[in-house]
């Protein structure tokens, strides 16, 4: 992330009034649209107004019925440090039975007071509130240490940034959410690419900002893994629609996005990518599995009997998203492995890299003088 994301203005304790500096973190939580910057400005607002030690901010993940915890954003006396980059869990997630306090206030539902002294060398009085967002849904923790216990008041003003980061969460959600399927629209897929290549880019180069971010952990990823992208396209849709009408067609698109939701892993990313075609971003993997994961997909909706329609079929097409292609050039080629799979029999997974060695297609020579992102 460039310096350009970081939060626009940067209040400061003991600089004004306290009503006023709650006010200008207001301003600057509610300015965010990234969720890391938002997530940082978040503990820097808490940080700053409460003049506390630290403010932490974790996440809560529950992959396949487990419950992991992991650190994303943090705020102290040394600066800023933001460890979400909305593509992975950060390096130190874990169980949340490694961490006692988050364990208990997420049983309870309460916010947790660890007095200064109880754990272990630590003389600081630790305080965990809960964080949980309209529908109920968990998000995770804010924990606040400092030297002395916090007042009502104190509590009163973190659960209002609570509240203010929540809501601004929400505005997010709803901006980058495809209303009919509930996948990920358009507009974020392509901040979505820009954001997976600059921070391959910056792993390979190390960035600078005023925020500070902190490695990530990459499962069970080698170096030589990639992000993949996919196309799938349902085949003869058209026919779908004028044999059973476009609410019917609806419906069917519906489905194939929450099948795609339950196939697909919690890391890779799932967007509607227009009208009844998708898009998928595998988190890195080898090329094989890549091939494995989206020919499994391709099976799982040929098996399905859809209400109405019966069964249809899906092609795909997927590429490498590599360090330093351009997102058009990704795209491009993934629509040209599509083109490919439509042109060869429909209902297959093909993948451009695979096409180009084996002399079907020719690798695209790409002006990188010329660039043009979308
Ligand atoms: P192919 O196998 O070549 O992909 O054939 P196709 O009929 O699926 O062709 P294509 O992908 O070009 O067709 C897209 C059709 O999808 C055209 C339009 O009627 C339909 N469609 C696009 N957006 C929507 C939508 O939001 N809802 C519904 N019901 N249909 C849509
Ligand atoms: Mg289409
Ligand atoms: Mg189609």
């Amino acid at each position: 992330m460039s310096e350009s994301h970081a939060p626009l203005d940067t209040p400061q304790a003991g600089a004004c009034a306290p009503e006023e500096l709650v006010l200008r973190h207001a301003g600057v939580i509610s300015a965010q649209r990234d969720r890391g910057e938002l997530e940082v400005a978040f503990v820097h607002a808490v940080q700053d107004v409460l003049l506390a030690t630290s403010a932490q901010l974790y996440r809560v993940f529950t992959p396949k019925g487990d419950c992991l915890a992991g650190l994303v954003a943090k705020a102290d006396l040394s600066g800023r440090y933001c460890l979400d980059d909305g593509l992975s869990w950060p390096a130190n997630t874990a169980s949340i039975e490694h961490f006692p306090a988050l364990h208990r206030s997420l049983t309870s539902g309460n916010s947790i007071v660890v007095p200064a002294g109880t754990t272990g060398n630590n003389s600081l009085h630790e305080q965990v509130f809960p964080i949980v967002r309209e529908g109920n849904v968990f998000f995770g923790f804010a924990v606040i240490r400092q030297a002395a216990p916090l007042d009502a008041r104190q509590q009163g003003i973190v659960l209002g940034l609570i509240r203010l980061f929540c809501n601004q969460l929400r505005l997010l959600d709803y901006s980058e959410i495809d209303t009919l399927t509930g996948l990920l629209n358009r507009k974020t897929f392509d901040e979505s690419l820009l954001r997976i290549l600059s921070s391959l880019q910056e792993n390979d180069a190390g960035a600078g900002s005023n925020v500070l971010h902190l490695p990530r952990r990459r499962h069970g990823a080698d170096a030589e893994d990639s992000h993949w992208l996919a196309v799938i396209d349902i085949d003869h849709f058209k026919t779908i629609n004028d044999t059973y009408g476009h609410l019917i067609g609806d419906e069917v698109l519906l489905m194939i996005a929450n099948m795609m939701k339950t196939s697909f892993r919690a890391h890779d990313k799932l967007f509607r990518f227009g009208g009844e075609e998708f898009v998928v971003v595998l988190k890195p993997t080898e090329a094989r599995n890549a091939m494995n994961i989206f020919e499994r997909f391709r099976r799982q909706v040929e098996a399905h009997e859809f209400p109405q329609v019966g069964h249809l079929t899906i092609s795909t097409g997927f590429a490498r998203i590599g360090i330093n292609d351009l997102p058009s050039a990704i795209i491009d080629n993934a629509d040209e492995a599509l083109y490919w799979a439509k042109h060869h029999g429909r209902n297959q997974v093909f993948s451009y890299e695979d096409l180009v060695s084996e002399g079907h297609v020719q690798r695209r020579i790409v002006e990188t003088n010329s660039v043009e992102l979308f």
